[in-house]
């Protein structure tokens, strides 16, 4: 199928010119200059100064880890914003349509509501793989992106490498993979395709994995013609000087990530294999992320004694195809040991 990106941009946003902000003016900012420009206070605290708009330190590191040039990269203040930003520059209110594969992660709804925009939902089949037949026929002309979450919250599998190129392949507009969890996951990262891709996005967070969740950094990678798009339309400042300093340390030291990856997987696995022997869990969902999804005999009982004896999980039931399912993070050993004695007690 033939991409255009002149085809789906919003026409409004075509022509829009970014707004240039006192920081973007003067990028070769040297020790020397003297900066009356943008009405800062001239007293040195650390964030003072208004944080770099381009993000250029975050995104290099970035660029080398992932191997990709920092004109394919965006980053917002997490993946939300990125999402938001692609809903904004490519749907045109009450005219156009998404589609989504619940159940999944709710923030592509919300925002689908918020930018009232309409949504077209394809249920995923009982194992939770993409229904690539069904989701292809509800496409119609209005339809911009069709979001896809690998490994999908809340069910946690990653789809296969076949299903997912066949929903890129034959769509004319974005395709958006969620890769929030790939660091967990034994399928590979779609973002050594994007050059075979214009249509691909590829969103990932340093929420999860990172273990960064608190400075709400959110990164998209994609072709340099939606990239540029998108920088258009970010609020200049999107992303604040605390987290684009903690951004940077957290990734020049990578080999410390992997190594709690590595221990997060472990824990699951013996997670797994615990979970096995509790009597009224029926049914474990293989995971490709840092959380499990089980069925129980009853979500609504088993959510509150566990909350009872202190320990929160999500309760699913009311998601489309999880009914009595319970969702639990990977925690530390010490977390994981409290979980199964509390759902050992509770048998
Ligand atoms: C947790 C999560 C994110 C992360 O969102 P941030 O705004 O970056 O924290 C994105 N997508 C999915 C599917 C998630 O579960």
């Amino acid at each position: 199928m033939s991409f255009d990106i002149n085809n789906i941009v919003r026409t409004n946003i075509a022509k829009l010119k970014a707004y240039s902000s006192a920081r973007d003016e003067f990028e070769e900012a040297t020790a020397q200059m003297v900066f009356l420009d943008a009405n800062e206070n001239p007293f040195q605290n650390g964030v003072n100064r208004y944080p770099d708009p381009k993000q250029k330190g975050v995104k290099e590191l970035l660029a080398d880890l992932k191997g990709l040039p920092t004109n394919q990269i965006l980053l917002g203040n997490g993946s939300d914003e990125v999402l938001d930003l692609i809903f904004r520059a490519f749907c045109e209110p009450k005219e156009d349509n998404v589609i989504l594969l619940p159940p999944t992660y709710g923030m592509y709804g919300v925002l689908s509501e918020l930018n009232n925009v309409q949504t077209k939902e394809v249920l995923l089949s009982e194992n939770f793989d993409i229904r690539v037949k069904e989701t292809l026929e509800v496409i119609d002309e209005r339809s911009k992106i069709i979001f896809l979450c690998s490994p999908n919250n809340p069910s946690g599998n990653a789809f296969s490498e076949e299903k997912i190129k066949e929903i890129v392949e034959n769509f004319s507009g974005l395709v958006v993979i969620d890769e929030a969890y790939i660091d967990f996951s034994s399928q590979e990262s779609w973002l050594e395709k994007l050059d075979n891709y214009p249509n691909l996005i590829v969103t990932q967070t340093l929420s999860k994995a990172f273990g960064m969740a608190g400075i709400r950094l959110g990164v998209c990678y994609a072709s340099c013609e939606v990239v540029e798009v998108l920088n258009r339309i970010k609020p200049p400042y999107n992303v604040n000087e605390l987290t684009q300093q903690r951004a940077k340390e957290r990734l020049s030291s990578f080999s410390e990530v992997e190594k709690e990856i590595g221990l997060i997987l472990e824990e699951r696995k013996k997670l797994e294999e615990k979970l096995q022997g509790i009597s009224f869990i029926s049914n474990l969902y293989p995971s490709d992320a840092n959380f499990i999804l089980v069925k129980v005999d009853d979500a609504n009982k088993r959510y509150d004694q566990l909350l009872e004896k202190g320990i929160v999980i999500r309760n699913r039931t009311t998601q489309p195809l999880c009914e009595n399912t319970l969702r639990f993070t990977v925690g530390t050993l010490s977390e994981n040991t409290k979980l199964i004695a509390a759902l050992n007690d509770i048998e």
